[in-house]
């Protein structure tokens, strides 16, 4: 391993924000310097404006400024998980570019991680956004995620947080997951917890989302808790599924073999919903159960081409 590197990496997507960098440059330089050993990397994810210029300026003046440029625009989740492949840092700390999240809080989060936790998330406890588009979306998607990753953190969406490094490299993100790390790390055995930040309102360019991510983030919802509890095993929840609906076919084809022999009320064929239904529980039946079957097959390939085990080992003493 490079002998020569940093204690701590900070990572910084960020798209269009020509008019945020310098000055968030400044407060993290202000928050973190003389007293701890950083690198800063900043992600530009397609940006348009001077962004990259701007950048480039910083990375001249100061060896501690490290910046990627994407070919085009990736995503934020894209842009963080750049960061996260290039830092250096055992402990690495991201945040917006907007100003939203405040620098001084870095030093507060590391000392959080210091106490033993593997992710500290930043909690925006007093938030200076939309309410309607942002607030009432993240309230009920928060609520949800706690719910059903059984991870009890009450804002999943900030940006701000700090990770050890080998949690990092054991998750790889897609589409809006970065927000699922804290659940994704928990599943695999981490310790997590949060702490209250600072938010403050944009003051300079666009916010880059409205409320159609709040439907990503409720689909990445269902990919997450279906790989997160079914990924080694998916013929459990098709097969279940499959078994369920094979129970109601079993039921509802009985009552329309009673109504036809036993009691004198039965219907003509194509009249008899109970019949229809029996019929489409079998096709469902049928077809979930192959379902789960192919998806038992894309597991096994899925795990055995990467060699990817089915377990996460945390230390290895041997
Ligand atoms: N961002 C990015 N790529 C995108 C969209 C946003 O890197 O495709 C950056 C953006 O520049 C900012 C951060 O992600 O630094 C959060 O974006 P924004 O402030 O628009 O979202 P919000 O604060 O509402 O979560
Ligand atoms: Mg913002």
């Amino acid at each position: 391993m490079d002998t020569n590197s940093p204690d701590i990496t900070i990572v910084v997507p960020l798209l269009n924000e020509q008019d945020n960098i310098k000055p968030l440059y400044e407060q993290i330089t202000k928050a973190l310097d003389s007293k701890h050993d950083y690198e800063v990397i900043f992600i530009d994810d397609g940006s348009t404006d001077d962004s990259f210029d701007i950048l480039t300026q910083l990375h001249n003046s100061d060896t501690k400024v490290k910046v990627v440029k994407f070919r085009r625009n990736f995503g934020q989740t894209a842009a963080l998980s750049a960061g996260f492949d290039l830092a250096k840092g055992k402990i690495i700390v991201a945040l917006d570019a907007d100003l939203q999240n405040d620098p001084a809080d870095i030093p507060k989060i590391i000392d959080k991680l210091n106490e033993g936790y593997d992710v500290v998330s930043g909690w925006r406890k007093v938030r200076h956004d939309h309410a309607l588009t942002r607030l009432l979306p993240s309230l009920i998607a928060n609520w949800l995620i706690a719910r059903i990753t059984g991870v009890k953190l009450h804002d999943f969406g900030c940006t701000l947080k700090a990770y050890r490094s080998d949690i990092l490299s054991e998750i790889n993100l897609y589409g809006e997951m970065h927000r699922f790390i804290p659940a994704l790390a928990s599943w695999s055995g981490a310790k997590i917890t949060e702490i209250v930040v600072n938010h403050r309102p944009r003051t300079a360019g666009v916010a880059k989302y409205g409320l159609m991510r709040t439907f990503k983030v409720l689909l990445d919802l269902i990919t997450v808790k279906f790989l997160g509890s079914y990924s080694t095993k998916p013929i459990y929840i098709f097969g279940g599924l499959g078994i369920l609906s094979g129970i109601g076919a079993t039921l509802s084809g009985a009552v329309v073999l009673y109504q036809k022999y036993i009691s004198a009320q039965h219907l003509a064929m194509n009249r008899n919903p109970l019949l229809v239904l029996a019929a489409m529980l079998v096709t469902a039946t049928i077809q979930l159960i192959l379902m789960g079957l192919l998806a038992e097959m894309l597991v096994r390939t899925y795990h055995e081409s990467q060699s990817r085990p089915t377990y996460v080992i945390k230390e290895l003493l041997q």
